[in-house]
């Protein structure tokens, strides 16, 4: 599995470098952000606009048109809240630069990115959709339940070749997955997609640890809700790609409109600025704790990445909702990448919407925990788990 290390330096895959690539850490605090100086200003402007004013309605009507032909920002000065918002362009731009993509397209959620995505290959009449399992849980049951119309073929990735047809629009993967951390070698699946385009939802590792455009993927999807955003106070979405593609889920979005809040572009920005930092000093701890948790004898089985990440899966002997029950410091709640540790039964919560066989099949065993490691102290989160998970 490929990894990007602090010193990597980031260049858009297949792009154009504007300038000498820098490191991640640095595009993480930068990116998004080149203007502000020249403007005079330190903190991005928040641009709380829904529409804006034009005395000439004839250059209007042209940029409303190229908009329409190809999805591009339009140039000039923005024209309505769905159609773009300078704050959220910022967390595009930022994105783009860490995931090495042409572009990103921000959402109100990971759901309506994912969405979009769907609507976008179904509007070139590509309705199937190949999976691998386990997803997570809404995005299984979107698919599954064929909600936008889409049709889903289920596979391990040995299959993905198989299963692919000629209507078929999408692959789509995550790794690690939500929520038994399974890992899949991208570049294989990539090489196995052929001309279908990959999508690789990196919402776990983020891009700090995995740039699924470097290995294949032609779409990467976060909820930005869980490690971009890292504070568990705002929902967004966001796909990054190349430039193409991200004119048609702009269209959609325009079309649809499942825009991201410019108050939620703000506070994405702001996140990605400590996103390598709180990455990881969480998977440092999380390291750390699944360490002991494999050598703990209340313990069946522990899952934890060979990328690293700051999640852990585990399955106990007790009953679990026993353990979630007994947790003080470490809050039970669904959701993860937040500065504090959260711990949830993924078949009770997070895949509780997956039908009961395929959520066993997919290895979301009803014993498994999941737990989101946070900025806390390791020893502290460890006594807590430690009377959590009782006595044998
Ligand atoms: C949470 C999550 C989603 C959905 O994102 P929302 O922001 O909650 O809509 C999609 N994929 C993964 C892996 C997730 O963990």
């Amino acid at each position: 599995m490929d990894t990007a290390s602090t010193n990597d330096t980031l260049a858009p895959v297949g792009g154009h470098v504007s300038r000498a690539p820098r490191a991640l850490a640095t595009e993480a605090v930068h990116a998004g952000r080149d203007d502000l100086a020249r403007q005079g200003l330190h903190a991005p402007p928040i641009d709380l606009s829904t529409t804006y004013p034009s005395y000439d309605s004839r250059a209007e009507a042209a940029r409303v048109d190229a908009f329409a032909a190809d999805g591009a920002d339009p140039a000039g000065p923005p024209v309505y809240g769905r159609l773009g918002n300078p704050t959220v362009a910022r967390f595009e731009a930022a994105l783009a630069r860490l995931e090495g993509t042409g572009a990103a397209v921000a959402f109100a959620s990971g759901m309506a990115a994912l969405t979009a995505v769907l609507l976008a290959r179904a509007a070139a009449g590509l309705r199937h959709v190949v999976a691998v399992r386990p997803l997570y849980g809404c995005s299984d049951h979107l698919l599954d339940a064929g909600l936008l119309g889409t049709q889903v073929t289920w596979t391990d990735p040995a299959g993905i070749t198989d299963a692919l047809r000629p209507d078929t629009g999408l692959v789509l993967v995550e790794s690690p997955a939500n929520p038994t951390l399974a890992e899949l070698d991208l570049r294989a699946v990539a090489h196995a997609c052929g001309t279908v385009p990959l999508l690789a939802d990196n919402t776990f590792a983020t891009p700090v640890l995995q740039r699924p455009a470097e290995l294949g993927a032609r779409l990467v999807l976060h909820s930005a809700t869980k490690y971009l955003g890292g504070h568990g106070d705002v929902l967004g979405g966001v796909v990054a790609c190349d430039e193409e593609f991200a004119g048609q889920l702009r269209k959609i979005r325009f079309a649809t409109g499942g825009v991201l809040h410019p108050l939620a572009g703000y506070l994405l920005l702001r996140g990605l600025a400590t996103l390598p930092v709180r990455v990881r000093a969480a998977s440092a701890t999380a390291a750390e704790l699944a360490h002991r948790l494999t050598g703990d004898p209340r313990v069946a089985r522990v899952h934890y990445p060979r990328l690293g990440g700051a999640m852990i899966a585990f399955e106990v002997y007790d009953d679990p909702h026993e353990v979630i029950s007994r947790v003080r410091l470490i809050t039970p709640a669904v959701s993860l990448g937040s500065v504090d540790t959260l711990i949830q039964h993924p078949a009770s919560i997070s895949h509780r919407v997956v039908d009961e066989e395929d959520r066993r099949g997919a290895g979301v065993s009803d014993r498994l925990l999941r737990l989101s490691v946070g900025l806390e102290d390791t020893d502290d989160l460890w006594a807590d788990l430690d009377r959590a998970l009782g006595v044998l």
